[in-house]
Order: C-alpha cells, then structure tokens, then sequence
C-alpha cells in the first residue's frame, strides 16, 4: 500500500548567497512565494532560516515573524520549522523566535566540525533549547550530523527533557561530518527503531548527494527533505531554478518507491502536530 512521505523543504539556510544562485529566497517575501510555490510542489513541511538585508544570517525575531504570518496565510496547514541553526548566528539569539510558536524547530544534540569551523551545541545549551520548545509546545526536529548526537537525544528523552516520540533528521555529506554512504545510513536507521522505536525520520544528503540518500529514504521507509539550503543544482551542469523544482524531484521520487506526498494533515498527523 503506498505511504505518506513527508516532504521538507529547506528555502534558504545559511550559507548561499544570491551569488551563488539567483533562485535562493533572502527576504521575507521572496521566501514566502518560494515556499508557497514549494507547497503546491508537494512539500508539507517549510524549514526556515531568516537573513538580514546584507544577506548574512540574521536571528531577528520579526523576520521570522514575517515569514510565519506569510506562509500560515498562503500555505494553509503547512509545517513551520525554524531553525536554531549557528552558523553566524550568536548562540544567545538561536532561540530567541521560539517565542512566536512555530509548530516545529530544530534541535541539534551535540557538537561536530563545519567545513570550517565548529558547531558547538554543549550540553547545557541543548537542554535550554529543548526546554524552550516546550514551553511553547514546539516539536522539536532532531538534527543528526554526527552519531552521538542520537545518543544524547535519548539520553534527554529519559530525563524527561525531550519526549518521545521523536522525529529525528540524519544529515549526510556535510564535510567533517557524517558522510553520505548508504551503509552509515542504514546502521543509523536501526539504532533509531532499537533505541527510540515510534520515532519518525528524515535524511537529507547535501550537495551532490541529494538525490541518493533522498532514494535510500523512500527505500527504508524514511520521509525526505530537499531545497536550497542542502543543494543549489540539479546536477553538476545546472543549478536549480526553484526550490519547487527540486520539491517537484523528490514528490517524483516517491512514486518511484509506492509513496506519494503527505497532505499537510496527513503530515500532523504523522508527526503527531495538532
Ligand atoms: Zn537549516
């Protein structure tokens, strides 16, 4: 019987500029038609990352804000992430929109080396974040970049700090950091159902990995995650247009692997959001 899949659609992240591609959305209006275009794509899920007019990364609440109000208005349903992302962001500030109740944030359990620098996430800084979601009823989104990040997430479920069931992210390909091999996803995949059974998951492979471990997900009955933020091309000769054009890839994706795209209530439903 074919399942639901749950399509996550990262507009913009951290890193890429509009010189990098013309197509990754910076201002708050840009990103809306961007996930608006994405939604009617099939994604059910919208990660968002703001920037400041410069295009460097910004942690301004009423960005956020912005984004929110625009995609609850046009997007009826959808999922709204925000991410607490470092990368140039002060760690006092990562959490500082989760005031503004966005249905889901990320939360990463550990520290790893970037490329160039490190992403430092100490314990005590995890525990605050976690515990902010849950003063505003957020659902956090677990970010897997190195394996012991899994780990300390169950480790914060038996403290009562995070509860279970979790929806976990594996990031593959981020160099200095897991790299994008099946194998590794797969061992990953049975340590979540023997350490966390219900939890939901999602791998996102960056870069040139994207559409591999987008596959290796459908195959192993995870849900997918693409867009802007994890991959500007469409291949090595062609950069993506739009973040719906690469959302239209991986709602191709699924039927190649007897799923389809979850509606957004099938997507709540799935994640246990109301
Ligand atoms: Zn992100």
């Amino acid at each position: 019987m074919s399942r639901p899949v749950v399509i996550t659609v990262a507009i913009t992240g951290s890193v890429a500029r509009k010189k990098h591609s013309a197509a990754v959305p910076v201002t708050p209006n840009e990103q809306i038609m961007a996930t608006k275009e994405a939604f009617d794509a099939g994604a059910s899920v919208v990660h968002i990352h703001v920037r400041n007019r410069d295009e460097s990364s910004s942690s301004d609440p009423s960005l956020f804000q912005q984004v929110q109000e625009g995609v609850r208005h046009l997007c009826p349903g959808m999922i709204i992430q925000f991410s607490t992302g470092g990368r140039g962001r002060e760690a006092s500030e990562r959490g500082s929109a989760l005031f503004l109740m966005p249905d889901m944030a990320t939360l990463t359990t550990g520290s790893v080396n970037f490329p160039k620098e490190i992403y430092a996430n100490p314990p005590d800084f995890v525990a605050d974040l976690a515990q902010s979601m849950n003063q505003f009823r957020i659902k956090p989104e677990i970010e897997i970049f190195d394996l012991s990040m899994l780990y300390s997430a169950k480790e914060l479920v038996e403290k009562e700090i995070l509860q279970a069931p979790l929806h976990c992210q594996f990031v593959l390909g981020v160099k200095n950091a897991l790299p994008a091999k099946r194998s590794v996803l797969e061992f990953l995949v049975s340590e979540i159902r023997e350490i966390l059974p219900g939890s939901t998951w999602t791998a996102v492979g960056i870069g040139k990995h994207q559409l591999e471990v987008l596959e290796w997900s459908l195959e192993l009955g995870g849900h997918v995650r693409t867009g802007l933020e994890d991959s500007l091309r469409i291949d090595k000769d062609r950069l993506a247009k739009s973040n719906a054009e690469l959302v239209q890839i991986a709602a191709e994706a699924c039927t190649r692997f007897d799923a389809y795209p979850a509606s957004p209530e099938e997507a709540r439903k799935i994640l246990g959001l109301s």
